[in-house]
């Protein structure tokens, strides 16, 4: 998928220089692209397109950019002086990510080398300038990521913008699959799908229960054979219950099939609507899962989106991304420690150990006992991320956390968890994410940072609240409340 995608380069510049100075531009661009793409630390291929030097070649580019399904942005760089008014008419009509990278072609100033010649070559410190100025009088939603382009971490950086650009392709052309309705009289689940749609692109429309238990009865043995000898492969088998497990085979070859055959990325269901189902899905849905399908339970949709989002800007990586539950507190003073899981669906990719397939009886639901993935989650920095739908805007909610080994075994958990520490402590925590109306539902993240996510915000323009180590209730109190005056008049 990342690599479906490219980024275009499109180097700003005008006439004054004459034909040499353009060419010598020219070249240096795709050297700098070439070396870049070399270097590893792009997600995605960057395309050297034009030195642009005049309104109708940047009108004409940002055209075919917005038209290209490949292309997930622009990253513009002025090594020249180009004057902006030149930009306006192409950056009105701009539908793609886009970064300004404030970068330089030479690292150091040369002593004897410099003279006006070398000064106005090599002149981005200024043209950079002016290049931004019109992006800020645009109100335009950009990334500025300034440094040397042959540092790592400068390279890095525009490789992690790509991949929340990616986020935003993959948002805009997200289907979601509803099984069943929310769950009755929960709140923070519900949203305005139609709003959601306009702003994030999301497809959310629902399929019926039946149609499942039609599908999955069309499931051969031959295909449940065949999933069978993956799960023996990738998880333990802590159970003789196989029919169980088979069951959930039938479920999740069934589930997928419909999903691939309307082009869904993510799907939710619900407890209270299995009419035909012996087993509420959960080994069917962490495997789902675990191959970047996104999932969100009791009918939470929202969740489920976010979970296939942000999958899709880590891909490739090995820390994990799960749909997620605050469940339960350890509130010691010197223990403080937040214990999520869920009933069944705990994504297997953050697993520490190799997870294990288990069939214990489920209270909620009224069905027979389902096999799920029972497993302890790696320890590591991450984040834990929830959209709410405030009432004509979302708001994103993002808290940094350092996910620990469970301080205790807990045998008789049936069900998979991760303990976390939370910034920037436990209980003020909490004070924040409650003001902010964060959902109990999440998607947790060791791949995809909280830049990421403001990034992938910006870019969608809806509104990003970060709880990190410094963050305090009052801080938290007050930029909410200066969030909701802004958003007020937007
Ligand atoms: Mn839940």
């Amino acid at each position: 998928m990342l690599r479906d995608y490219e980024f275009w380069f499109v180097v700003g510049s005008q006439f004054l220089y004459g034909p040499e100075v353009l060419e010598t531009v020219a070249a240096r661009a795709q050297e700098m692209t070439d070396k870049l793409n070399a270097t590893g630390n792009l997600p995605c291929r960057l395309v050297y397109k034009v030195t642009a030097k005049t309104n109708q070649e940047i009108t004409e580019v940002v055209r075919e950019a917005n038209h290209d399904p490949k292309c997930a942005g622009i990253i513009t760089w002025c090594h020249t002086f180009s004057p902006s008014k030149m930009w306006i008419n192409g950056f009105v009509d701009l539908q793609k990510p886009y970064c300004h990278f404030a970068t330089q072609y030479n690292r150091s100033i040369p002593n004897e080398e410099i003279d006006m010649d070398f000064m106005n070559l090599n002149q981005a410190a200024h043209g950079d300038r002016e290049h931004g100025f019109i992006a800020a009088r645009l109100r335009m939603p950009r990334k500025v990521i300034a440094g040397y382009w042959e540092d790592e971490d400068v390279q890095k950086r525009i490789g992690s913008w790509m991949r929340a650009a990616v986020g935003v392709m993959f948002s805009k052309s997200l289907k979601v699959m509803r099984f069943g309705d929310n769950m009755r009289e929960v709140a923070v689940t519900e949203g305005d799908k139609v709003e959601v749609q306009i702003k994030l692109g999301w497809q959310v429309n629902t399929w019926p229960v039946g149609k499942l238990v039609d599908t999955m009865n069309a499931v051969t043995e031959e295909e449940i054979d065949a999933l069978m000898e993956t799960y023996r492969s990738e998880y333990t088998f802590n159970t003789d219950d196989i029919e169980t497990v088979r069951y959930q085979a039938r479920e999740e070859i069934a589930m997928k099939k419909m999903m691939d055959a309307e082009g869904c990325k993510a799907f939710s269901n619900t407890f209270q609507d299995l009419y035909g189902m012996k087993q509420l899905p959960g080994l069917a849905s962490q495997h789902l899962m675990a191959q970047g399908y996104g999932y969100g339970g009791e009918g939470d949709w929202k969740v489920s989106a976010m979970t296939a989002i942000m999958k899709a800007m880590s891909e490739g990586m090995t820390g994990g991304t799960a749909f997620m539950e605050d469940y339960t507190y350890n509130l010691d003073p010197d223990a403080k420690y937040s214990l999520g899981a869920h009933m069944l669906e705990v994504c297997p990719s953050v697993a520490a150990e190799k997870p294990r397939i288990e069939v214990h009886p489920l209270g909620i639901g009224d069905r027979e006992p389902p096999a799920r993935l029972v497993f302890e989650g790696h320890a590591g920095p991450a984040i834990v991320v929830s959209l709410v739908d405030m009432g004509g805007r979302l708001r994103l909610i993002v808290q940094d956390i350092e996910a620990v080994k469970p301080i205790l075994p807990m045998p008789n958990l049936p069900v998979a968890r991760v303990m976390w520490k939370a910034f920037p402590n436990l209980t003020t925590g909490v004070e924040c994410w409650i003001a902010a109306g964060g959902a109990h539902h999440t998607v947790l993240s060791y791949d995809v940072t909280a830049e990421q996510m403001k990034d992938w915000a910006r870019m969608m323009d809806i509104e990003f609240v970060h709880i990190t180590k410094d963050t305090t209730a009052e801080s938290m109190e007050q930029q909410l409340f200066l969030n909701d005056l802004a958003w007020k008049l937007k």
